[in-house]
């Protein structure tokens, strides 16, 4: 694979929050994380809105995102980019994977394709058929395939895909361009060196890297994290009513993110400004450390009391 320019120079990370809700403790944790990551190697961070998805985007969430990034010390290096606004790019990318071989267009209806078990109708693009009528998808071509990949906190992460049902939509029926395509198109684009997230996307990796090899360009590295539960154990999400963070108390609320992402209390406990807080989290950063958690959060971690 070609190595790109961008890709040998220094590091660039990003955050790409979709504007579903206001920052809960659980997505601050992966603001968090990936400035982390980024700073303690000397790189930059960049914000992204994943605005692609207007039925599930609430008004007004992307800016009160970026403010409580704000009100957090979380400062991104260039400026935000919105997904909504890059349509052409998207356009682009996915016409160069059609140009190779690597789409089909199907019709085929979600219930259609539950009944049969995600195998596709004879008359789907997959099989050869040259245009589909309207309205269809448009999916990748996954071809079956067992590998691994190398996560830079979790180690070799194995994989199996299977062709056809695997097959993901980069284009929905809708003309809507797919979380896939949008993500992995953006990063390609704006030169991003690493990807940390939470382990809830860990699954999307095969198939992002595929997009990109089928580009024929080098991905990104990527590591993934334990998320942040509840007390019941569910991933803090808008699903499971995570409260928003509290944008007047930031010192409190990074203080327990740091603790959750490993960093030690010895280390942070003598911050008296969230800059002290942000940079001795940035000192003690340590993948290994976030690797080795089995639990980021105790049953009442975030009534706990900390730091005011
Ligand atoms: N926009 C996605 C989310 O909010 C994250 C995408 C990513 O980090 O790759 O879940």
């Amino acid at each position: 694979m070609q190595a790109d320019a961008a890709q040998t120079l220094s590091y660039r990370g990003r955050f790409a929050p979709s504007p579903t809700g206001p920052l809960h403790q659980g997505s601050l944790l992966a603001a968090v994380a990936s400035y982390l990551d980024a700073k303690a190697h000397k790189g930059k961070w960049l914000v992204r809105i994943e605005d692609i998805d207007p039925l599930r985007e609430i008004p007004h969430a992307a800016s009160a995102i970026l403010k409580s990034l704000d009100a957090h010390g979380l400062h991104w290096d260039e400026s935000v980019v919105y997904q909504s606004q890059r349509q052409v790019l998207y356009q682009d990318v996915l016409a160069t994977l059609a140009a190779c071989g690597s789409t089909y267009t199907c019709a085929c209806s979600r219930s259609e394709l539950e009944v049969s078990a995600g195998r596709h109708q004879r008359t789907c693009g997959i099989h050869g058929a040259s245009q589909q009528s309207p309205p269809f998808a448009v999916r990748f071509r996954v071809p079956h395939q067992t590998g691994k990949f190398e996560d830079c906190i979790q180690g070799a992460v194995p994989y199996t895909l299977h062709s056809g049902t695997d097959d993901f939509v980069l284009q929905r029926k809708e003309g809507f361009y797919a979380y896939q395509l949008a993500v992995t198109a953006d990063d390609r684009e704006q030169g991003i060196t690493h990807v940390i997230r939470g382990l809830d996307l860990l699954h999307s990796t095969p198939l992002q890297r595929l997009i990109f090899q089928s580009l024929h360009h080098n991905p990104p590295e990527y590591g993934h994290f334990l998320l942040l539960t509840d007390a019941k154990g569910r991933k803090l999400s808008k699903q499971t009513h995570a409260r928003p963070v509290d944008d007047q108390q930031p010192m409190k609320t990074l203080y327990h993110v740091l603790l959750a992402l490993g960093i030690q209390r010895q280390e942070i406990d003598q911050a008296s400004t969230i800059q002290e807080l942000l940079e001795a989290g940035i000192q003690g950063w340590n993948r290994e450390n976030i690797a080795a958690k089995t639990n980021l959060v105790e049953a009442d971690y975030w009534h706990a009391e900390g730091k005011a």
